[in-house]
């Protein structure tokens, strides 16, 4: 079993009757409601307003991968809490980020850039295409997938070159952007998927919950560390 943890800040569904209605369990609802179809997954939810934001010493050492939705409240995150997140990725665990997580404190912290980026909330329709399409992220889907409805993010995409890039976004504004990135980060994986806007039923497509279920088994822990050693070590030839 993949144990699964998905994050949301959740304050713009408390906060707007209209994102509410699109989410009424929560933006991490949804998506867990999604990933629990899944007969390998194993999936809870934590939130900002919880005690330690839900993320507890136990919850993360049983975490394999944390799913991240965060926008309004980064700046509320403790350091406490992005400073365990970082270690356990390091460690193998997998994380991936949505959307306006690019500006996340547990993100920037692991790519260690500033995250920034171009953007528009206009309606613009998104074309996401698949540019590594033997890539597992991009099991099951075309050659592309079509949001009607999308926020426009666009480069530059202030992010280190990804280690694998498997998507770039196009807007109907003329803008590109790269909206699929894998990275190893110690022994983890961590995978930013761009599409997620509150106000639209993003993750509700089915295109886009395929993708965060692929993204899952890819960023599964491979080899985990108990811990990080520096450890002195006399030469294995003699
Ligand atoms: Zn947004």
């Amino acid at each position: 079993m993949i144990r699964v943890t998905v994050w949301n800040e959740y304050r713009h569904e408390k906060l707007s009757k209209g994102i509410a209605a699109i989410y009424p369990e929560g933006i991490h609802g949804a998506i867990a409601k999604y990933l629990r179809e899944e007969p390998d997954m194993e999936v809870r939810t934590a939130t900002l307003d919880e005690p330690e934001h839900g993320l507890t010493d136990e919850v993360l050492d049983n975490t394999d991968v944390l799913i991240w939705w965060g926008h309004m409240a980064h700046h509320e995150v403790s350091d406490e809490i992005v400073k365990k997140v970082q270690n356990r990725v390091l460690r193998g665990m997998g994380l991936i980020a949505l959307h306006s997580a690019h500006a996340s404190k547990v993100f920037t912290r692991l790519m260690g850039t500033s995250g920034s980026l171009k953007w528009r909330e206009a309606d613009d329709n998104e074309r996401v295409w698949v540019v590594e399409p033997g890539h597992p992220i991009a099991e099951g889907l075309g050659e592309y997938f079509e949001l009607e409805r999308e926020e426009m993010y666009g480069e530059r995409f202030d992010v280190p070159a990804p280690d694998t890039l498997v998507f770039i976004s196009w807007f109907k504004g003329g803008e590109v952007f790269r909206s699929g990135c894998c990275y190893y980060r110690g022994h983890g994986k961590v995978f930013y998927f761009r599409p997620g806007h509150e106000s639209f039923p993003t993750f509700h497509n089915p295109s886009v919950i395929r993708v965060i279920k692929n993204a899952v088994r890819w960023a599964k822990p491979v080899n985990r560390l108990e811990k990080i050693t520096f450890p002195n070590v006399p030469p294995l030839e003699k």
